[in-house]
């Protein structure tokens, strides 16, 4: 078994994730594993690092996949006994003129950003060494859609006693209600992406509070964040900052200094914590 640490970057292969990988292979000591649903696709982006010079590593992952999954928390286990930073930066958005109805969009889109996020922590969480970073790549529109939910629904969101089982239902709620076309009337915002991202940074602050009362010794941190408005495929060429200043604030938290115990369970944009 290797003692080298190990980096993950969910959704690699192209934008946000892949300047991510690039940056870790310049600033972690350890291997760096670009990973990618599609082998191809994959092979051809650690291709364009190593051609700059870098030594990015492959594993193919497909968060909608437990399988995948699950192939992946087997080889870390073995090769490397565990995992030191892990950044889940896969994710997916509907382009706003997107025709496919609203309740199709919502499930398709908590699907990953939301539920398959939450799959890779299942598996992958327990792995974690002593010291490792989590990176929960939410975004800033988690906190606009947060604001434009009912009060009684921001309550529970900001809720510090929240639960995970609590929280998937909500999400399986929102989806439902979407289906029934009563989504508005229950109180939540008409942006299924606005909810997936809430999912993902309501996960964090929960499963960082599950670290602190589980884990509290091991001085993991975990952390959700966004990147900026980044030019990527997502979010076309208007954004305002390039892919490597898109991975500069999940960088920033895949590498704090093992001697800091903040943040945890923060929502950070721009290297600072934000109010949630
Ligand atoms: P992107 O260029 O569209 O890249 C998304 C990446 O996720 C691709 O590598 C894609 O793989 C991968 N992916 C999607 N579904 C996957 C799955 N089921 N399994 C594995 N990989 C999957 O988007 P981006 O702008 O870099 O976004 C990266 C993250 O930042 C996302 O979570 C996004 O929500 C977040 N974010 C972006 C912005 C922005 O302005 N760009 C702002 C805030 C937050 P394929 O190539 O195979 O599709």
């Amino acid at each position: 078994m290797s003692n080298v640490p190990v980096a993950v970057v969910t959704g690699s292969n192209k934008g946000i994730g892949f300047a991510i990988v690039q940056a870790l292979c310049k600033q972690f000591p350890g291997d760096v594993y670009l990973t990618a649903r599609d082998p191809s696709r994959g092979q051809e982006a650690v291709a364009k690092l190593q051609k700059e010079g870098l030594h990015p590593l492959f594993h193919q992952l497909d968060i909608d996949d437990l399988q995948s999954i699950r192939a992946l928390r087997d080889f870390l286990k073995e090769k490397y006994g565990g995992l030191n930073v892990l950044v889940n930066n896969a994710g997916i958005a509907f382009k706003v003129h997107d025709t496919t109805p609203f309740a199709v969009q919502a499930e398709v889109t908590l699907k990953t950003n939301f539920f398959a996020t939450r799959n890779i922590c299942t598996e992958l969480l327990p792995l974690m060494k002593p010291y490792g970073k989590v990176v929960n790549v939410s975004s800033m529109v988690s906190r606009l859609a947060l604001g434009r939910c009912s009060q009684e629904l921001q309550q529970k969101f900001r809720s510090d006693t929240i639960t995970e089982d609590e929280l998937v239902e909500l999400m399986t709620k929102f989806v439902e209600d979407t289906k029934k076309n009563v989504h508005e009337k229950e109180g939540w915002p008409n942006t299924a992406y606005g909810v997936s991202k809430i999912g993902v940074t309501v996960l964090s602050r929960i499963q960082a509070r599950m670290l602190n009362e589980k884990r509290k010794g091991d001085h993991i941190l975990l952390n959700a964040c966004c990147p900026g408005w980044v030019r990527t495929d997502m979010a076309g060429p208007q954004a305002t900052k390039s892919p490597d200043e898109g991975a500069e604030t999940p960088v920033y938290l895949a590498l704090l200094p093992s001697d800091v115990d903040s943040p945890h369970g923060q929502f950070v944009s721009d290297k600072t914590v934000q109010p949630w």
